[in-house]
């Protein structure tokens, strides 16, 4: 019960613990970043009609057989076919005519011919002049066929899709307005701590602001949940117990954030083991080793540590897992990269580590990777200011200048690489990491070899990288490893 466990189990516990939620009908607008709980089809063809990929002249190829620059073949211009409009002539042998993009293809021309390799023998190329061609296109050229990205009564998309921005303006052409996606999981955040204040107040001796159920309410409506914000639980067993009972009784999933060691005020464990099912107590990771997972009333509770980098940590590692799994995903990971270290570290702690870092360019843009200076726990500072987590793995070997280490991203991949980490917090970090005072090290560490390597197993997938100011970007290639993706108190901040 109480065994240390790895990153990876103690995920796929979370992930065990937690299913799909039901579906619910949203507005097509509010369905980007959700899954679709049910094959989506269009109920026209699309695009409906053959048109016009370009500005230019609808013609029959039969009447270009032939044609060259130096023997061109001209036509006569009879009509206009601007966007919306319909041409319902019958043209004869050697006529044409304009034609807009957009534009309905006439049934009776087999292909478009752009205005800019025409030229004008009368007029100036409108209705009553003609132009002359100087090659016979090809077949159907510059012409969207009819039913090209979906036809009538087709699945567009299937059930269990995420649904991208793209996909909106796909889904909106094919007429469907209202979808079925995974309901949203409604988390409760509850922040443990008799020392703790609102953000609203001036702290006063011997306390501090509340600032983890912010950070762990954005987490989760950034994950795509919505998010409640309990009022601050001192630290009491029964006022937690309490606490506890009624966000499992109303909420999707508890999360909780302090008290999780083994303090005297510490009572996320023996409160979630009294009320319900203790499942996982401790991570080989750090920072954030006391992570607490059980089921209370049938709802998943998991009791973050107290510290904000550690709280953070759990959340986006293991939690986030959880709730996107409940919203019908099935990509869990955050998208990682590997990257040269620019500076050596010596690791005491035999705990998996994640170092606040940024990555940047080199001098030949290759990828470098720079652990900020404050690797405290108990910070939030130095993960705004840099864009990713170092990760060395298991066991107490030293990493130095030059190594490939794998780099997790909190954002997407496409974000601009800062090349600074912020005022004084991009130096180079040389110094020992030992055990942290609040967190010290165990030597209950589970044997768990994860390399960078055989965490998801590294690929060699191209990726687009804008910052590479030597190289550009499409030419850089760097082994990237998973990506998955990706959001709102008794209060909801949705
Ligand atoms: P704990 O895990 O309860 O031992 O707390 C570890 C550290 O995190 C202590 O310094 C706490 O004051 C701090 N802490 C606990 N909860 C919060 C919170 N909600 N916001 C900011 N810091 C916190
Ligand atoms: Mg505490």
């Amino acid at each position: 019960m109480t065994k240390m466990i790895s990153l990876e189990e103690a995920r796929k516990l979370v992930l065990s613990r937690v299913m799909p939620l039901e579906a619910e009908t949203v507005d097509l607008l509010d369905a980007a970043g959700r899954v679709a709980a049910a094959d989506l089809k269009s109920d026209i063809d699309v695009s409906p009609f053959a048109h016009a990929a370009m500005d230019g002249y609808a013609v029959r190829r039969c009447d270009l057989a032939g044609a060259t620059a130096e023997s061109p073949i001209t036509l006569e211009v009879i009509d206009e076919v601007p966007a919306g409009g319909v041409f319902e002539g019958t043209p004869q042998a050697g006529q044409c005519v304009r034609i807009m993009t957009g534009a309905a293809l006439p049934g009776c021309f087999d292909a478009v011919v752009k205005y800019e390799i025409v030229s004008m023998v009368e007029g100036d190329g409108k209705p009553g002049g003609r132009v002359a061609f100087s090659a016979q296109p090809k077949e159907r050229d510059n012409v969207r066929e009819a039913g090209e990205e979906a036809r009538a009564g087709e699945i567009v998309v299937n059930k269990g899709e995420v649904i991208t921005t793209a996909g909106v303006g796909f889904l909106a052409g094919c007429g469907v307005l209202r979808v079925p996606v995974y309901r949203k999981p409604r988390v409760a955040i509850i922040p443990i701590g008799s020392e703790l204040v609102p953000p609203s107040e001036n702290p006063g001796p011997g306390h501090i602001r509340n600032s983890n159920s912010y950070a762990l309410a954005a987490c989760a409506k950034a994950a795509g949940c919505e998010a409640d914000m309990f009022d601050i639980v001192p630290d009491d067993e029964a006022a937690l117990e309490a606490a506890v009972r009624e966000a499992a009784a109303t909420h999707d999933f508890v999360v909780t954030s302090g008290g999780a060691s083994n303090g005297d005020f510490d009572f996320i464990k023996p409160v979630v083991e009294r009320a319900g099912e203790l499942l996982m107590t401790t991570v080989n990771m750090r920072p954030g080793k006391a992570q607490t997972f059980g089921i209370v009333d049938g709802t998943p509770v998991f009791g973050l540590p107290g510290n904000p980098a550690a709280a953070y940590m759990g959340f986006e590692l293991i939690i986030r897992a959880g709730l996107l799994k409940m919203q019908g995903r099935t990509a869990f990971e955050h998208p990682t990269i590997v990257a040269k270290l620019t500076c050596d570290k010596k690791k005491k702690d035999p705990r998996r580590l994640f170092m606040r870092a940024t990555l940047s360019h080199g001098e030949s843009g290759e990828l470098l990777v720079t652990p900020a200076k404050n690797q405290s726990s108990g910070l939030f500072g130095p993960i705004q200011k840099t864009n990713c987590m170092a990760v060395l793995p298991e066991g107490a070997q030293d990493a130095h200048a030059g190594d490939e280490i794998a780099a997790c991203f909190w954002m997407s991949p496409k974000e601009p690489l800062s090349n600074s980490a912020g005022p004084g917090d991009n130096q180079p970090l040389d110094d020992v990491v030992g055990p942290a005072r609040d967190e010290p090290s165990s030597d209950e560490t589970t044997s768990s070899p994860l390399t960078q390597k055989s965490q998801t197993g590294i690929t060699d997938s191209p990726i687009m990288l804008p910052d590479a100011r030597r190289r550009p970007p499409w030419q850089h290639k760097a082994r990237i490893h998973s990506t998955g993706y990706p959001t709102p108190s008794r209060k909801a901040i949705s």
